[in-house]
């Protein structure tokens, strides 16, 4: 039973290191979801791409660019955030 859990936390785990290309860097969830508070993923809830190439949830980034905390910039590199025009749909 033991191992049984560490096999489970082992995973887990691995799921919280992996890259961030495949998720969300602000709600951790994957591209082919939704936000934290969207139900449905696609036009509902889009990806929006920076020119730094980080993806968001464009609900996620917006959310974050209104903190003022945020200052303009890219949760993930801290460089200033700004759209990529037509990126957003090669991520499908
Ligand atoms: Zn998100
Ligand atoms: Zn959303
Ligand atoms: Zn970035």
């Amino acid at each position: 039973m033991k191992v049984v859990i560490e096999q489970w936390h082992a995973v887990a785990a691995w799921q919280w290191d992996m890259p961030e290309d495949d998720m969300c860097g602000i709600c951790r969830n994957p591209y082919d979801s939704t936000c934290s508070k969207c139900k449905f993923p696609g036009d509902d809830c889009p990806l929006l791409m920076g020119e730094c190439n980080h993806s968001f949830h464009m609900h996620c980034i917006y959310a974050w660019l209104q903190q003022d905390s945020s200052q303009d910039k890219c949760p993930m590199c801290r460089q200033a955030f700004k759209p990529k025009d037509a990126a957003s749909t090669e991520l499908e």
